[in-house]
């Protein structure tokens, strides 16, 4: 797992070579500064209850208002009154499962900026075997956010990041994490001059794809946060029909 010290100095160096994508990269800077110390704070305590999260609500909103849209601050000023609102979504957001995507997106949001670092320090307690797993997290259940490719063998390997709690397991390139379909002339591969080490892995079976980030092609990136400058990928296979199996922290 890399740091969020290592994370949001990825996010300063891609804003400044992405300009279009800057405003969410300096977007997910703050929230990944706001993690930190969450994060520092349910290791130190050795904390495993989601109780423990409900009191960084209010800093949360504040960030929120100051930096975030309107539509997220309109569903906090409307939703998130209190400590048993704000502790019944986090529980139905970590407990829902599949169901989580049939969230309000503004309340998924919320939801997930407290939980990344809770699922990732739990994630960093236990033990877990990362490799022979299926198209979800084998920690903490919840789906890829993106796929990174590395080195290793004979035509590298694929491995899926898990968008909640950060952990990556392997997973066989030619497969669809969506569907299921392994016929490589159903899963095209789309790249772009822009992004050298970044793709889009489509299934044209399911109408799904993930984008991959490819370390052999830039050792430097952060799959996590490279995610999210390449945006423009995202828009290019929303144009194509493409759903994407599942959204980064900023819902995209
Ligand atoms: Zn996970
Ligand atoms: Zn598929």
């Amino acid at each position: 797992m890399t740091t969020h010290d290592a994370r949001i100095t990825r996010a300063a160096q891609l804003a400044a070579n992405h300009p279009s994508a800057a405003p969410l990269l300096n977007f997910y800077a703050e929230l990944a500064r706001f993690q930190k110390p969450v994060f520092a704070e349910l290791q130190s305590k050795s904390e495993t209850h989601l109780r423990a999260l409900v009191c960084h609500f209010p800093a949360l909103i504040k960030l929120v208002s100051r930096s975030g849209t309107e539509l997220l601050a309109n569903f906090a000023a409307e939703n998130l009154h209190g400590t048993d609102a704000q502790l019944e979504l986090l529980s139905a957001v970590w407990e829902g499962g599949e169901a989580v995507v049939a969230f309000d997106p503004a309340g998924r949001f919320y939801a997930r900026v407290l939980l990344q670092p809770f699922a990732e320090y739990l994630a960093s307690r236990g033990d877990i075997q990362p490799s022979g797993a299926g198209p979800t997290c084998p920690f903490c259940n919840a789906r890829p956010v993106a796929g990174v490719l590395r080195s290793e063998g004979d035509g590298g390997k694929r491995w899926l990041l898990c968008s909640l709690c950060s952990t990556e397991w392997q997973f066989r390139r030619v497969l669809c994490p969506g569907c299921g379909e392994e016929n490589k002339d159903k899963l095209p591969i789309y790249t772009a001059a822009e992004f050298p080490a970044a793709r889009v892995d489509a299934c044209d079976t399911c109408q799904t794809y993930l984008k991959s980030i490819d370390l052999t092609k830039d050792g430097h990136a952060i799959p996590a946060v490279d995610e999210i400058a390449t945006v423009a990928l995202n828009i290019w296979a929303d144009e194509h029909d493409y759903a994407k199996l599942e959204t980064n922290l900023l819902g995209m």
